[in-house]
Order: C-alpha cells, then sequence, then structure tokens
C-alpha cells in the first residue's frame, strides 16, 4: 500500500455467529490487537450478520474497532418488509456497508443498477460502501477480467459524487472466494492498479489516489503479508479466516 492511504484490514463474517459467538469473538480479539492508538495498528472494520451490531458495538466501541454492514437497501424508510437503510446502520453504529459482493450478486440476483442505487443511498447517508467487484474464472479463462470490472465499476458508480475517501473497493475475483485457492499477488496488484486507473477515469487522479482497493479471496495469515507488500493494495477484506479471533489478530499484527 501507499502512504497516502491508511491499510484497512476488513472482516467478512458472512451468515455466520449467534450473538453470543459474537461476543465470545469480540471479547478475545481485543486482548490479541495492538492498541487503538498504536501506529502500527492498520483500520479494522467487522461486518458481522446484522443481529450481532449492537452487542459488538457495546465491546468493540472503545477500542476503535469499526463496524460495517453486509447489505443495505437504497430507501430510507418505508414499507419495504425485511429490509435495513442506510440510516438504520448508522444508528447501529456502522461506519461502511459492503455492498456488490458476488455472493449477492450470484445467490440474490444483485444487478449492477441495483447496486448502482445502495451505493448511492449508503453515499448520502454517510456511510462508506466497500464495492466488491471480480471476475469469474469462465470470464478470466476469456481474458475478459478487465472489461467484467470496468463495468461493474461504471456501472455500480454512475451519477455518484464522492470524495476518494469516502469509497473503498474490494477487487474479489469470484473464484477466489473460499475455494482456499487466492489470487497470486503479482495478480492483485495488476488487477488493483487497473481500478485506480478505472477510478482515475471516473473520478480524477487526486481521488484514485485517495480511494483505498483492498484485496480478498481466500486471505489469511500465510499470505497476508505478500498482498500488502504490493504498491496497489491498501488491505483485504477477508471471509474464512476472520471467523477465528486468533487468526483475525494473526492477519491484523502482520498488517
Ligand atoms: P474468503 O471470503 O476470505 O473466505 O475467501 C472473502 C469474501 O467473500 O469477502
Amino acid at each position: 500500500g501507499d502512504f497516502l492511504r491508511r491499510r484497512l484490514i476488513a472482516a467478512n463474517w458472512k451468515m455466520n455467529k449467534s450473538i453470543r459467538e459474537a461476543e465470545d469473538f469480540a471479547r478475545e480479539f481485543l486482548q490479541l490487537i495492538p492498541d487503538a492508538n498504536s501506529n502500527e495498528r492498520p483500520e479494522i472494520v467487522i461486518c458481522p450478520p446484522f443481529t450481532t451490531l449492537s452487542t459488538l458495538k457495546s465491546i468493540t466501541e472503545d477500542y476503535g474497532v469499526k463496524l460495517g454492514a453486509q447489505n443495505a437497501f437504497w430507501e430510507e424508510k418505508g414499507a419495504y418488509t425485511g429490509e435495513i437503510s442506510p440510516s438504520m446502520l448508522l444508528d447501529a453504529a456502522c461506519s461502511y456497508v459492503i455492498l456488490g459482493h458476488s455472493e449477492r450478486r450470484q445467490i440474490m440476483g444483485e444487478s449492477n443498477n441495483i447496486i448502482n442505487r445502495k451505493v448511492k443511498a449508503a453515499v448520502e447517508a454517510g456511510i462508506i460502501p466497500l464495492l466488491c467487484v471480480g471476475e469469474t474464472l469462465q470470464e478470466r479463462e476469456k481474458d475478459r477480467a478487465r472489461e467484467v470490472v470496468k463495468e461493474q465499476l461504471v456501472k455500480c458508480l454512475k451519477d455518484i459524487k464522492l470524495s476518494g475517501e469516502k469509497l473503498v473497493v474490494a477487487y474479489e475475483p469470484v473464484w477466489a472466494i473460499g475455494t482456499g485457492v487466492n489470487a497470486s499477488s503479482d495478480d492483485a496488484q495488476e488487477m488493483i492498479a487497473f481500478i485506480r486507473s478505472c477510478l482515475e477515469k471516473i473520478y480524477s487522479r487526486e481521488e484514485a489516489d485517495l480511494t483505498r482497493i483492498i484485496y480478498g479471496g481466500s486471505v489469511k495469515e500465510e499470505n497476508i503479508a505478500e498482498f500488502l507488500g504490493e504498491a496497489d493494495v491498501d488491505g483485504a477484506l477477508i471471509g474464512g479466516a476472520s471467523l477465528q479471533a486468533e487468526s483475525l489478530a494473526r492477519i491484523v499484527r502482520l498488517s
């Protein structure tokens, strides 16, 4: 990563952990990480299920560990059964929201257009979108990775004014998520530098330089240092390896 941008380690718990499990995780994790004011500590964000946000807030708020959600709707309030708005997330102490994750694109059928509405609403509410983009294995094999990622960025960020500090992009190649097969650090660097060049075209050089772009897909303690050694890789979005306090804490200490 670059000195302009603070490193970010974000945990994506997906649909895992009861309230009790989240509580146990938080107490153990806080014992294992450097103090909040240590300049050796990256920014840390935990994105748990909605049901555990309140408990996590009460345990982590004095320790500088931030919270994020894994989804949000685009309307503010009203007759939208089952949905949660960005302002509700703000109220529940979320600073971030993961949007455009490949699991939601594939399983819930979220399109770039839907993600665009969600990103816009999150930005307007003052929540930082953690926008996920990435190609499938088939697209990579057909040499379409750049084209697909560029289209995701252009469409998901359409008509959204923001400063680079108010956006995080996660490059998550679909074939690397939950598979144990991580992208090489060279591939991650190449795609993330490409994403930065797309952001420069959409916004400006200054904003692109301020935007943190992180890598996700089978990140673990054995490979985190290699990713962070790349010039454009500003952190990681971690699924499986974020579920155990010891494992996430070791990744934080290596970051
Ligand atoms: P993984 O998931 O670390 O388990 O590959 C990453 C993600 O889906 O954000």
